[in-house]
């Protein structure tokens, strides 16, 4: 760490978080724990945590917020756990081989965030901002709340935190005028149900979905849209909701309900989308893209 730029040294090394990401395949895992242990941090003053919490919590957070993997839970804890340490961003209170979780079972072992690191985040407003960053690299914005709450952290005040602090380098611009061209496109009515809501002239409870995630490589493209009401927003995005290769939409059999409200999901299942006639649909490498990275586990048997 530099005595002048303590911040932009953080900043540089979450950021190199990314680097694991290979054409858009996601890589969630070092994120998660970070995530983790900034929680932790905030709570309590310290980012230690030991494996045993880790292995139950993490494993969780993997399985519901990363993609979906033949490796086992307690393996897939297990990798970030030790693998963290190479980047310079973590430590462990004994030293173990990389990516095995049986010398972790050996012995009590915990891990924390590299010291300089964490007397870097105790200036105010420092954890947050850092979760933010972290956040905005791997999620859209209908699924960071989800994972903030999840390690403990406040949404509002993680995103009250002025401007993401990514270097330059790292952000792309997005099109202001996406969003729009793609509710007009797709007839201001949701893809999936058809919703279409309007509070006076203006669409109420209707977003443009991108497809591919605009902070994993999905371009701002007409091709990489449909217009979603906020509720089928949410669910595409946390994978509950995908598209087949024939356009119709798969409901996960992983998502569950209870009262015939939310029942109304499982209806979805085997519909076509709903587009204005002319309207180009999702090109088929985006919607490969959600099936291998997004959607969770099998569509419901037809
Ligand atoms: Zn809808």
């Amino acid at each position: 760490m530099t005595t002048d730029g303590p911040q932009d040294d953080w900043v540089n090394r979450l950021s190199a978080l990314r680097q694991y990401e290979r054409n858009g395949k996601r890589a969630p895992h070092k994120p998660l724990l970070v995530l983790m242990a900034l929680g932790r941090l905030a709570e309590t003053g310290s980012s230690e945590l030991p494996w045993s919490d880790v292995e139950e919590r993490l494993a969780d957070l993997i399985a519901e917020f990363g993609p979906a993997t033949r490796t086992t839970r307690r393996q897939s804890a297990a990798y970030p756990f030790t693998h963290l340490r190479s980047d310079g961003l973590w430590t462990l209170s004994r030293d173990v081989p990389m990516g095995n979780v049986g010398p972790l079972d050996a012995a009590p072992i915990s891990g924390r965030l590299d010291a300089s690191l964490e007397m870097a985040l105790s200036r105010p407003g420092q954890i947050e901002e850092a979760a933010r960053l972290l956040v905005d690299m791997q999620f859209p914005r209908t699924v960071a709340p989800d994972v903030l709450i999840a390690v403990g952290l406040d949404p509002d005040q993680v995103f009250a935190i002025g401007s993401a602090s990514a270097p330059e380098s790292e952000k792309r611009r997005r099109s202001s005028s996406w969003p729009l061209a793609i509710l007009e496109a797709w007839d201001r009515q949701c893809a999936f149900c058809g919703f279409d809501g309007q509070l006076g002239w203006s669409s109420v409870g209707l977003e443009a979905a991108h497809v591919r995630w605009f902070n994993l490589g999905g371009p701002d493209d007409m091709n990489n849209g449909m217009a979603l009401c906020s509720l089928h927003h949410k669910l595409f995005d946390r994978g509950a909701l995908g598209l087949n290769q024939e356009y119709r939409i798969r409901v996960s059999a992983v998502f569950s309900a209870r009262t015939d409200a939310a029942k109304r999901i499982y209806d979805l299942h085997g519909q076509p989308l709903r587009p204005r006639r002319g309207t180009d649909l999702p090109a088929a490498r985006h919607v490969d893209w959600h099936s291998s990275q997004v959607f969770r586990g099998q569509p419901l048997a037809v």
